[in-house]
């Protein structure tokens, strides 16, 4: 921006100017009112200024967490949820448009991958989760649609925007990335050495059950996977946090806890056990032994916490909301979309 603002012969600080209005979530260049009038009618002449809108809202009666899923300017849509901590508010941001990783327990995969998302439409979600709910942002977690690691440049470009001084200024360590486990962009986030918080969709010890869940292991495997995460620590000195949702009759059981801690050895992770979210689509269903596999990880002394369930009266996880938006056929979805 300060490049081109110097093209078009303007001062220094226009760049910085448009900068900061852009991070108020202006949805025109008549609200640039510091801008001179021809200016204005210049820019709005040259550039395109393009803003996510409301397409639903839910609202949870039980612990106010915000659920949005936006119309981006091509007619697809991305949810976004803001979530209420004791320690601040979270905002958990899609990455794509659909998922092609095909996790067989996950909304946001059933209609496949549409589209990466730019790195301005994942900045949108945050600044205009913001503008429309009147909160302060201070954590981001990328778990929403879509697999970061697999917009690897786009997620990259969004992170350096979101930390910045004059924009969100929100800093590395209030933002977790979660990927299925691509281990070739894990090794090259490594060499970044960016202070956020790794998490790892981890799900099973052992490469039957997790090819069964995860396709994606079928290429990867455990072993490899879990070496990828070792050299991550090594490189960085950041914890991973592995995230593990726990169904029933199918990755619940002691001798899977027991595994689970085997294949931790070695490196100071942290296990957070996710209630399985029922999706419509799928057979599977939450585990009743999430307490036993807690405290029988503890055991074996891995660090372990259950993640919260929020919104439980809305459609709060992953996928929830858009899905139910194309099942009830008002989805645009170009046909390479479709898989
Ligand atoms: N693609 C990334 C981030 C998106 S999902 C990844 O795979 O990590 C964020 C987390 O929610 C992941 O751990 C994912 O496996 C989990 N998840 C997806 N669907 C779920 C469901 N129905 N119940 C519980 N957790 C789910």
């Amino acid at each position: 921006m300060d490049e081109y603002f110097k093209e078009l012969g303007q001062p220094n600080f226009r760049a910085g100017q448009v900068f900061r209005w852009l991070h108020q979530g202006v949805e025109s260049f008549d609200e640039m009112t510091n801008l001179p009038r021809a200016l204005r009618e210049r820019l709005k002449g040259s550039c395109a200024l393009d803003v996510p809108s409301v397409e639903r809202k839910q609202v949870s009666k039980l612990d106010g967490t915000i659920k949005y899923l936006w119309r981006l300017g091509d007619g697809n849509c991305v949810e976004t949820v803001l979530m209420r901590y004791k320690h601040g508010n979270t905002v958990c941001v899609s990455s794509q448009v659909g998922c092609n990783m095909g996790c067989v327990f996950c909304a946001s995969t059933l209609g496949g991958k549409v589209r990466d998302l730019n790195p301005a439409e994942i900045l949108d979600q945050v600044i205009f989760t913001e503008k429309d709910s009147g909160e302060t942002i201070s954590n981001i977690v990328m778990m929403g649609i879509g697999e970061p690691l697999d917009n690897f440049d786009h997620v990259l470009r969004f992170l350096a925007l979101v930390n910045h001084p004059d924009g969100m200024n929100i800093g590395m360590r209030h933002i977790s990335l979660s990927t299925c486990g691509l281990v070739n962009k894990i090794d090259k986030l490594a060499q970044l050495g960016l202070q956020l918080t790794l998490s790892v969709s981890l799900h099973a010890p052992d490469d039957e059950t997790r090819s069964r869940l995860m396709p994606v292991n079928q290429a990867v495997g455990v072993e490899l996977l879990m070496d990828t995460c070792r050299r991550y620590f090594e490189t960085t000195g950041r914890r991973i946090s592995y995230e593990y949702a726990m169904v029933e009759g199918v990755n619940d059981s002691d001798a899977q806890a027991d595994q689970l801690a085997r294949i931790l050895r070695g490196q100071p992770g942290h296990v957070n056990l996710i209630p399985l979210n029922e999706v419509a689509e799928s057979p599977l269903r939450p585990s009743r032994r999430v307490r036993q596999f807690q405290q029988r990880l503890e055991s074996h002394g891995i660090t372990v916490t259950v993640r919260r369930r929020l919104g439980g009266d809305i459609d709060a996880s992953c996928g929830q909301l858009r899905r139910r938006r194309i099942m009830e056929g008002e989805a645009h979805i170009p046909e390479e979309g479709l898989t």
